[in-house]
This record gives C-alpha cells, sequence and structure tokens, in this order.
C-alpha cells in the first residue's frame, strides 16, 4: 500500500526512500552542498542584466568572500550577518560564504519600514549588514555594512560601509583557508516568522536542519527543472532555502529576478527557454486572469511546471490555470519556517490530485493531533498537524515561552495548520489554526498589528483577523474598540497602521465593535471575530 500509515503509535510515515545523512559532527552545510555532483554549468543568470555566473565562478566566489569576511572583516563563528537585499545571486554567495564560517544568516524584508528593521536587529543583534545603497538607509546609524555592488551614491543614515561584496569576489585567494570549526549543530541560519502567535520571531536553524532539507532536494531531483526562475523573495525561507542551497547543490541553473513583475518572467521564460516555476498562489489567479494577452505576447511553449508554496492554492485556481495551460503541471508543497523545508510535496506522476500538497517529505513523520482533546487522530480525520526530523528546527531565538509552545519536548512541531492526511498518504491543508495571515504569502502577524493600534489615542482595544481575497488569499481586517466619545473612522484607522508598516501589513478592511471577545485569560478569540458576518465576503 502506498498509505505508509503505522498505526501503533497513529504516527505517518513517509513512504519515500529514507535519506541518509553525514555522520561526522563537525560539517558545515556549505561544504555538504560543494561536496554534491553539480549537473549544469550556469549556476546564476540576472535577468536584468543577463550577466551570467558559472558553477566555478560561485565557488570561487564563495571562497574568497568568505576569506575576506574572516581575515579582513574578522567575521567567526556565532555571529549574524544581516542580508537586506533584493534577489540577486549575491545573496547565495554571501550565504554560503557566511555559513561556511559558522556564522549565521538572517534575512529582512526588502518591503519592511526602518522601524521594523530595527526591531529585528535588536533581537538578532547582526554584526554585519549585507545592502544596496538603495536600501541602507532603512538600517540603524552605526551599523557596518557591505554593500554588494560599488554604487555612485552614497549610502544615506550614518551607516559604516566596511566592504564591497563584487570586489571581495575578485580578491586573490591567500592560500591559508583560515576558518573556526563548525559543528552541525551550529546555527547557519535564522529566519523571522510569527509562528503560530504573537510577533515575529528568530527560527534557529541548524546545520544539520539545513544538511538534511539539501540532501532531500538533491535525492528528489526531477528532471524536468533545466532552467528555473526565481521569483519568490530569497528572504524567505522558499527562496532561501531553494536557490541558496537546493538549486547550487544539485547543478540548476536559476535565471533571478530582482523582484516579482508579471510581464519581466513571462519575457525570461521565453527567452531562456524555462522549464520550471516557483510561484506564490496569487501568481497563477494573475497569470489565468490575464490569459489572452499572455498569450498573444510570450511563447510559454518550454514550462513543463509550476511549482506552488507558502499559501493554499485552490481546486478552483488550479483548474482554470490548467485550462489555460494544458501542458503545465501543477505541483504544491507544503512547509514552514520552522520546518526547514520539512512538509510535503507532489509528484509529476500526482500532478492532477487537486487541492493536496502531496505526501510527506522523506525527512518527516506527521501526527493529526486533535487540538482540543489532544487525542491522536486516524486517517481522513482532520486536525492540527505537528511534524518531526532532522530538518525541523529546535526552536525560536532567546524565546524559551514561544518555543516550549509549538515545540514539544519529544521534538515534535506544531504547525498550528489544520489537514488531514487520506489513505493514500496526502496530505490536505483545510484551515489555519493559528493567527498567522498570509497575504500573498507573506506573512502577517496580528499580534504586531494589534500592538500598533492600541497606541491610537482614541482606540481602547482592537484585534486582527484575516479577511478572504480571490487575489491576494487573504488580507489583514481590524476590529477596534473606540474609546467613549471618539468618532475615528475606518479611514483614519487604515492611514494610521499604514504610515507604520510594510504595504503588505497594511489593514484594509475595518469594522468597529463594542467589545473584543475574550477568554477569561485574555485570550482574542479570534474565531468568534471570523464567524461574524462583516467578517465575510
Ligand atoms: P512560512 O513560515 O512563511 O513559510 O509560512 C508557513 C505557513 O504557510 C504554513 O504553516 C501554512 O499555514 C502556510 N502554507 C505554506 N504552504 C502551504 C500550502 N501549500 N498550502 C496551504 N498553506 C500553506
Amino acid at each position: 500500500s502506498r498509505s505508509g500509515f503505522c498505526k501503533e503509535n497513529s504516527t505517518f510515515y513517509s513512504k519515500r526512500n529514507p535519506i541518509s545523512l553525514p555522520a561526522s559532527p563537525s560539517l558545515d552545510v556549505t561544504t555538504f552542498i560543494s561536496c554534491q555532483t553539480h549537473r549544469g554549468t550556469t549556476a546564476f543568470i540576472d535577468a536584468a542584466t543577463g550577466q551570467r555566473l558559472s558553477f566555478s565562478d560561485l565557488w570561487r566566489a564563495v571562497d574568497r568572500v568568505a576569506e575576506c569576511l574572516y581575515s579582513e572583516v574578522g567575521l567567526r563563528r556565532g555571529d549574524v550577518i544581516l542580508i537586506l537585499s533584493p534577489n540577486s545571486f549575491y545573496i547565495p554567495i554571501v550565504c554560503l560564504a557566511v555559513m561556511s564560517l559558522g556564522a549565521v544568516v538572517t534575512t529582512a524584508n526588502t518591503l519592511s519600514t526602518a522601524g521594523e528593521i530595527s526591531k529585528q536587529i535588536a533581537d538578532s543583534k547582526p554584526t554585519l549588514a549585507f545592502t544596496t545603497a538603495q536600501l541602507a538607509h532603512k538600517l540603524p546609524a552605526g551599523i557596518s555594512i557591505v554593500l554588494t555592488e560599488e554604487e555612485h551614491v552614497e549610502p544615506t543614515g550614518g551607516v559604516r560601509v566596511v566592504g564591497v561584496l563584487s570586489e571581495m569576489m575578485k580578491k586573490e585567494l591567500s592560500g591559508q583557508r583560515a576558518r573556526d570549526r563548525v559543528n552541525q549543530k551550529d546555527t547557519a541560519v535564522m529566519l523571522y516568522s510569527s509562528g503560530t502567535t504573537g510577533a515575529s520571531k528568530g527560527v534557529i536553524s541548524s546545520h544539520r536542519n539545513l544538511t538534511s532539507y539539501v540532501a532531500k532536494m538533491v535525492a528528489k531531483e526531477s528532471l524536468e527543472d533545466k532552467i528555473l526562475i526565481c521569483t519568490v523573495p530569497m528572504f524567505h525561507t522558499f527562496g532561501l532555502l531553494m536557490f541558496a542551497m537546493a538549486t547550487v547543490a544539485i547543478g540548476l541553473s536559476v535565471v533571478i529576478l530582482r523582484r516579482f513583475e508579471l510581464n519581466d518572467m513571462l519575457a525570461a521564460v521565453e527567452k531562456y527557454r524555462a522549464t520550471a516555476l516557483i510561484l506564490a498562489p496569487p501568481v497563477l489567479v494573475v497569470m489565468t486572469n490575464e490569459a489572452d494577452i499572455i498569450k498573444e505576447k510570450y511563447d510559454l511553449s518550454s514550462l513543463k511546471k509550476v511549482t506552488c508554496g507558502g499559501a493554499p492554492l485552490s481546486k478552483e485556481v488550479t483548474e482554470g490555470f490548467l485550462k489555460i495551460y494544458p501542458t503545465v503541471h501543477v505541483l504544491q508543497a507544503y512547509a514552514l519556517t520552522e520546518s526547514n523545508g520539512g512538509g510535503a510535496y507532489m509528484d509529476m506522476v500526482d500532478s492532477r490530485r487537486y487541492g493536496t500538497v502531496g505526501t510527506l517529505t522523506p525527512d518527516v513523520e506527521a501526527r493529526i493531533v486533535d487540538p482540543n482533546t489532544g487525542r491522536l487522530l486516524g486517517t481522513n480525520q482532520t486536525g492540527e498537524l505537528w511534524l518531526k526530523g532532522p530538518s525541523i528546527s529546535k526552536g525560536y531565538f532567546k524565546n524559551q515561552e514561544a518555543t516550549s509552545e509549538t515545540f514539544n519536548l519529544e521534538g515534535w512541531l506544531k504547525t498550528g495548520d489544520l489537514c488531514n492526511i487520506d489513505d493514500d498518504g496526502f496530505l490536505y491543508v483545510v484551515d489555519r489554526l493559528k493567527e498567522l495571515i498570509k497575504y500573498k504569502g507573506y506573512q502577517v502577524a496580528p499580534a504586531e498589528l494589534e500592538a500598533l493600534l492600541i497606541t491610537h489615542p482614541d482606540i481602547l482595544d482592537a484585534a486582527v483577523i484575516p479577511f478572504p481575497d480571490k487575489e491576494a488569499g487573504q488580507y489583514p481586517m481590524a476590529y477596534v474598540t473606540r474609546k467613549l466619545g471618539s468618532n475615528l473612522s475606518e479611514k483614519q484607522v487604515i492611514d494610521f497602521i499604514s504610515k507604520q508598516v510594510a504595504p503588505y501589513k497594511k489593514i484594509r478592511k475595518v469594522a468597529f465593535i463594542n467589545s473584543i471577545p475574550k477568554t477569561a485569560s485574555g485570550k482574542i478569540l479570534r474565531k468568534d471575530l471570523i464567524k461574524l458576518p462583516s467578517s465575510k465576503l
């Protein structure tokens, strides 16, 4: 049977071949990636300039940058570096170099405001930031930065430029490879996620976690992937793990778009005869709605596969897309920042099973747990998905409370997603139990917006919930209790927040309410708010 469901302890096992991992305790993930057999010759193509980077260029650059960072900048094992940059091949270079030194990579969303970034910096305390002259003003004064390229404009805002990456890439190697010894248990990457509740937290991903992810992706390697287009942001787990690690290990050619723009993406598909795209679900909606113009303008005949992840993709959207692009296979993948690619994915043969996110990745075990009773459930029963395995993160950075809420003592990650697994082992994501809102795949933490709302002098209390939207998936909606005598308007609330947050976090709908429903212990009863008529389309 394909089920792989073990009845004795109600644990679901992957039916895929198991992955063997290196035994040596001191191995950094960069070295592991560099030891894989690479298939192609071109690693990256910059879509904007056409500049190509071969795999040998890439590894030479990684070595040189690592040497400069170690001997000239003084970067050491355990130091944190922040990447604040639009997508470019500089991100994989920095990421691989930094990880090879045992230092830790963290990223910030380029759309974040200076205020949002400074909160993250206060938490992660990076010793160095990699950024562009255009984005440097978002960083706090006094921070040391490395610019990706030499630019004519001077960065403003009091940052200290200590190097230029494109120059570091050209330096001759000294021949002496001074490095700290890296343990597989060391933290390699720390990406921010709000998890099931509260504000954004740093997810600790070890070299071991990422080695397990890379090993799985190398084993999965599919022949349809020859030339991929990268449109998803590399500051997010999906983009960073895929394009700074997996595609490098497999040896795939990746055309990088600085940011997602539909026409640029389609032009790149045609120009490079791309075979695979990795997209956030809303892009499929747009590609379906604008099909007439797209088909007239672009030759997309090379495209074989579209992989979607990061947010739900409905059966209707998939079917609508396939009517227009019948030769393309639409595959879903499901993972979380906390699982480092562990979760589920679909194989080509299963591409007509609409609505599923596929079967378990080989590196995880799963449980379906009744959220009210804690009882372990069987096939075809809906409950919270728990995941366990070598790619699952150990917890949140300096946040014991959130860590023990989300990761239990046996190593299970409580995903906060309501799921079921059918008799064939296929996973379905039914609903989201956790607070998290996903706007076009971007994370929005209600707690963060609520904290801002109650700083308004006219607001007594507030709660933020997801409002359904066909294109974006969801957007944040606020329920607001005004102070006595206030006639604060919806627009005033929306404007108050939009001045302080990245555009994707904007509150786009407001309803006023006499009081926010809460439990005896003061927790917001979001499910009650979601049930109200004003929370529905
Ligand atoms: P992130 O940590 O930003 O990757 O967000 C992870 C969350 O995104 C998951 O817990 C899900 O709620 C949601 N998600 C990711 N992939 C999918 C998918 N294929 N279908 C439905 N929801 C998804």
